[in-house]
């Protein structure tokens, strides 16, 4: 594989800058464009250690440098790396950057260390993935989910499911391969009993895919009601700028505004829409259908009602709307007097939260209230094993052809037909971990990546 080379840290003046070379001519490509203030040459360096010198192009001294060395195969990329960290300038970084290109090096492509990582067998897939997931964690939860997977949760799960169903095949092979010999025949309720183990190990990977989604993405939540019962108000209190424009007027937020909220450890994409009433305004009307299709599609509803003014028919049509979905009753206005009967609302098992968004009071009853109905405190990270759609993907497949396995074994089907589905079964575990892929899935995941990482 070529030598690669590029700026590892942001596009942006830092403290400092670090340019990661990796490939069989690294250490070549450093010697070249590092001039070491002790005596060591740099060919010499053992892995693991550092010299100060300055980064060179040609006679041209660039800057002061520290270099670090790491060798094939103690690297993150299993290959020859050398790093030269330099004061955190973006021009002076795309010198040196520049220097290496220069002198053997190939700029790096989005991904490509983690990439050579994964090619050079330091990694597998999900734990490749994993490292783009702690680098655009958030917040608390979405580390540890995305750590977790980093030290090879997913992988090493598919793998312990992965030798189950190589078992079985090793079983079912034997006993077709050799009849002669005396192996017992595979007695389909004891495959059926493996198969149902395996189907339950495969069903708990997938078990808390939509929790780490949510964690990891972000709820999509939409802020509905009818007009006037302060929507727009509780939307850029929770924004904390003023993005929607509030006033006295029914009917003022005709679109929808979205933002992306921070409210404890959770993201909110959130979106606030027009005011749904019945209304013979074109325009408004489109609105209100608009806010009507956020309503199906979000993972949450937060429907805002005025605590100050009674249910009214708009408001039942909404209670209805929601009550089968993720969602909370926002009780708003509490600063005035109340005349709202709450009761209407909870009967419908719906959570109610009473909060002033003008005054900027209740928002962490919210913040609570949102927390419970997503279980956010009991989620189990260590069974977070999908972190992705590509990922969950593998496993649907794979549990479907376990399912069929079982339904094939109990209606008669010959073991040798099943042998087949078991081993397709295992196929998807491997495509999972990455250990049989193609260049496109890999290209796929890779691009998603930073360049440099
Ligand atoms: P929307 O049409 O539902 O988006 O409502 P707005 O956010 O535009 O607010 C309508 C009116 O209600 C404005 O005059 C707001 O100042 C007022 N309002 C919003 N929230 C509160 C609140 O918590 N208390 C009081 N007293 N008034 C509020």
């Amino acid at each position: 594989m070529s030598t690669i080379a590029a700026i590892s840290t942001p596009n942006a003046a830092g403290g400092i800058a670090v340019i990661r070379i990796s490939g069989e001519n690294a250490v070549a490509v450093a010697e070249k464009i590092f001039k070491p203030v002790g005596k060591k040459a740099v060919s010499e360096m053992s892995g693991y250690t550092c010299a100060y010198g300055f980064a060179c192009d040609g006679d041209e001294r660039l800057d002061d440098c520290i270099l670090t060395i790491f060798k094939a195969p103690h690297s993150y990329t299993g290959e020859d790396t050398a790093e030269i960290s330099c004061h955190g300038g973006l021009y002076v970084s795309k010198r040196i950057l520049r220097a290496a290109l220069n002198n053997g090096a190939e700029n790096a492509g989005a991904g490509e260390f983690t990439k050579r990582a994964f090619l050079n067998g330091k990694i597998d897939l999900t734990r490749a993935e994993a490292v783009m997931d702690i680098i655009s964690a958030k917040g608390e939860r979405e580390l540890k989910m995305a750590e977790n997977l980093r030290e090879g949760a997913a992988f090493k799960k598919a793998k312990k499911i992965s030798e189950s169903l190589l078992k079985i095949l090793g079983d079912l092979a034997a006993w077709a391969d050799y009849p002669e010999e005396d192996i017992p025949e595979v007695d389909p309720l004891h495959l059926t009993a493996e198969l149902e183990c395996v189907e339950r190990e495969l069903e708990l990977l997938v078990k808390n895919y939509d929790s780490g989604r949510i964690i990891r993405e972000g709820i999509s939540t939409v802020i509905v009601g009818k007009p006037n019962v302060g929507k727009s108000t509780l939307f850029n209190c929770l924004s904390g700028c003023k993005r929607s424009i509030v006033t006295d007027i029914a009917g003022t937020t005709r679109d929808v505004i979205e933002e992306s909220v921070r409210l404890g450890d959770v993201t909110l994409c959130l979106a606030d829409t027009a005011g749904i009433r019945e209304t013979s305004d074109i325009i408004e009307g489109m609105g209100v259908d608009i806010a009507r299709k956020k309503l199906d599609d979000a993972d949450l509803v937060i429907a805002v009602f005025d605590g100050g003014c009674p249910l009214t028919e708009d408001d039942f049509d909404i209670i209805n709307k929601i009550k089968n979905k993720k969602s909370i009753a926002v009780i708003n206005k509490s600063d005035v007097e109340q005349r709202l009967d709450a009761d209407k609302i909870a009967e419908k098992n719906i959570q109610i939260v009473y909060l002033s968004a003008k005054e900027n009071d209740g928002i962490d009853m919210l913040r609570q209230a949102i927390e419970k109905e997503f279980q956010l405190n009991e989620i189990d990270f260590d069974n977070i094993s999908a972190a992705n759609e590509r990922q969950k993907k593998c496993i649907d497949s794979s549990l479907k052809c376990v399912r069929d396995v079982i339904i094939a074994i109990k209606s008669g089907e010959l073991l040798d037909a099943v042998t087949v589905l078991i081993d397709e079964a295992e196929q998807f575990l491997l495509e999972l971990t990455g250990e049989k892929t193609t260049d496109a899935v890999v290209d796929e995941v890779f691009s998603r990546f930073c360049v440099g990482k």
